[in-house]
C-alpha cells in the first residue's frame, strides 16, 4: 500500500480501483507514512503557517431539505434569523481589527438576499477593508448571479460537491437537486475567475470507499484552489438523525490523500473535525491542512446555525476563539498569520 502512496505523490492520481483500494486498506502505519508526506509537501509551499478565515454566518434561513442538514427547511425547530448589512459589517471589522483578511459569509440558500443586497454587502466590505478578501459560501445560483457578486467584488467561492458519486447524491440530497447543476455551478464559478473550493462529508450515509474514489477524481478533474472536507455528523431533527457521525481516521486520511493530488490548496482543518476530536483541528493541520476558520458570527446567533449535533465554539467571543486556535496550533509548532492567505500558483519545478 506505501507503493501506491509513493505513486499518488508522484503522479497525483491514481485509478479508480487504486483509490478505493487504498482507503479500504487504510491502517495506523500507512497513515502515518501519508501524513508524513502530506506535511512535507505542505512545508514546501506554506511553511508552518495557518491560515485564517472569520467565518460569518449570516442566515440560516434555507429553501433547500438536504437530508444531512439540521437548517433544512422543514426543520421546524430552528429558531430562524438573517443579519443586517449594519451586523455583517460590524463583524468584518471586530474581525479586522484582530487580524483577520479573509471574511466567510455562509449561509443557507436563502432568497432574501438578492444579487442587489448582496453587491452591496460585498462591496461595502471590500470598500472597508481593500486589503482583505471575501469569500461566499452560499450554495447554488446563476451564471449571471454569480457573475455579478464576482463584478461586487467577491474573490471565492466555497460550494463543497458534498459527494461525487450520482447514485449516493441522490440518497443525501432532496429530489430538486442534482449533482450536474452542483458541478456546473463549480465550473460557472471557476469560469468566471474565482478561487473555487469544493469538498464533501467523510462517512455520510450510505458512502463506500468507491464514492470516495469518485470524489478524489472529481478534485483531480475540476482542481479548486481549495478544498474543504470534515466528517458528517448526525444532526437530531433530521432523517439522518439514527446514523453514526465519520470517523477521524478517515477524515484525516482522506485530508492527506488531497494534500498529495493538490500540493499547493487551502484545505482548512474543519469545525466538524474539531466537533468529533477534541484535537482534531491539530490532527488535521498535522494531516496536511493549512487552514483554520474561527466563527466570527455575533453570539446571539451563534448556537442557531447549527448543521449538526455538538457544534463547538458556539459560545465564544470572536477574540476568544482566535486566542484558543493560536494556542493550538503554537502547541503542535504551527502559526497563525495575518494575512488573506491566498492560493499559491503551482509552479511544478521550483515549489516555494
Ligand atoms: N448553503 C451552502 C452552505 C452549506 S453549509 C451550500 O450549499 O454550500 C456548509 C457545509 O456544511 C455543507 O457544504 C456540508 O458539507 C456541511 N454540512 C451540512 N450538514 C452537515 C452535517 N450534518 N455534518 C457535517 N457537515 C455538514
Amino acid at each position: 500500500m506505501e507503493r501506491l502512496i509513493d505513486k499518488l505523490e508522484k503522479d497525483r492520481i491514481l485509478s479508480r480501483e487504486e483509490f478505493a483500494l487504498l482507503i479500504s486498506s487504510r491502517t495506523p502505519q500507512l497513515s502515518e507514512y501519508l501524513f508524513e508526506k502530506a506535511r512535507n509537501i505542505r512545508h514546501k509551499y506554506y511553511g508552518n503557517t495557518v491560515y485564517i478565515r472569520g467565518l460569518i454566518e449570516f442566515t440560516n434561513y434555507c429553501k433547500n431539505d438536504c437530508l444531512y442538514c439540521g437548517i433544512r427547511c422543514s426543520n421546524k425547530n430552528v429558531s430562524r434569523y438573517r443579519l443586517t448589512k449594519e451586523e455583517i459589517l460590524e463583524c468584518c471589522r471586530k474581525g479586522y481589527a484582530l487580524g483577520f483578511r479573509t471574511f466567510v459569509l455562509q449561509g443557507g440558500e436563502d432568497p432574501y438576499y438578492t444579487d442587489e443586497i448582496l453587491a452591496d454587502i460585498i462591496s461595502t466590505i471590500k470598500g472597508n477593508h481593500p486589503d482583505c478578501a471575501v469569500t461566499l459560501s452560499i450554495g447554488e445560483r446563476s451564471y449571471e448571479s454569480y457573475l455579478k457578486l464576482h463584478e461586487a467584488g467577491a474573490d471565492r467561492y466555497l460550494l463543497r460537491h458534498e459527494t461525487a458519486n450520482f447514485d449516493h447524491y441522490s440518497r443525501l440530497h432532496a429530489p430538486k437537486l442534482s449533482l450536474q447543476n452542483r458541478m456546473q455551478c463549480l465550473k460557472n464559478l471557476k469560469a468566471i475567475g474565482y478561487q473555487v473550493g469544493t469538498g464533501f462529508m467523510v462517512g455520510s450515509p450510505f458512502q463506500t470507499p468507491e464514492c470516495l474514489a469518485d470524489d478524489l477524481l472529481f478534485i483531480a478533474e475540476l482542481m479548486p484552489h481549495m478544498v474543504g472536507i470534515g466528517p458528517f455528523i448526525p444532526h437530531h431533527d433530521t432523517p439522518f438523525a439514527g446514523y453514526s457521525a465519520g470517523t477521524v481516521d478517515l477524515t484525516l486520511f482522506m485530508l492527506g490523500l488531497i494534500r498529495l493530488m493538490l500540493p499547493s490548496a487551502l484545505i482548512p482543518a474543519t469545525t466538524a473535525l474539531g466537533t468529533i476530536d477534541p484535537r482534531g483541528r491539530e490532527k488535521g493541520v498535522l494531516a496536511g491542512a493549512n487552514v483554520v476558520m474561527p466563527n466570527l458570527s455575533p453570539l446571539n446567533v451563534r448556537n442557531k446555525y447549527l448543521l449538526y449535533d455538538n457544534k463547538i465554539c458556539t459560545g465564544d467571543e470572536a477574540a476568544e476563539c482566535l486566542n484558543c486556535m493560536k494556542r493550538r496550533m503554537q502547541s503542535i509548532g504551527y502559526e497563525v498569520v495575518v494575512s488573506r492567505g491566498d492560493h499559491i500558483p503551482e509552479n511544478h519545478s521550483e515549489p516555494r
